[in-house]
């Protein structure tokens, strides 16, 4: 059963190199990651998921979601997978994905 977890601080952030865990800064403490860049992917990604949804593209929707999701495991780039998984009628994943954010798809 998936386990819910509280959504991440926002007033930190986790490195999606190392993922260390820490206050925002341009680079991370540890790996020296551009977290900037960091969460401008993440943007990115997240705008290129939805116009892919909204032009019916499940599949490159779901990549788009897969890559905000390794970016920042957030519930939101949870949500997107969610949505993305349902769009490309993979019922069992949007399901096990709608349950919660510690889940894999
Ligand atoms: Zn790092």
């Amino acid at each position: 059963m998936a386990e819910f977890t509280a959504p991440p601080d926002p007033a930190t952030v986790r490195c999606p190199t190392c993922r260390a865990e820490q206050e925002w800064a341009d680079t991370c403490r540890r790996c020296k990651c551009d977290l900037r860049e960091a969460a401008a992917s993440y943007l990115q990604s997240r705008r290129a998921c939805l116009l892919h949804l909204h032009a019916d593209r499940p599949r490159a929707a779901r990549l788009a979601a897969r890559r905000c999701r390794d970016l920042a495991a957030s519930a939101e780039s949870h949500r997107l997978l969610a949505v993305a998984a349902l769009r490309c009628r993979d019922w069992a994943a949007a399901t096990v994905l709608a349950l919660g954010p510690t889940v894999e798809e």
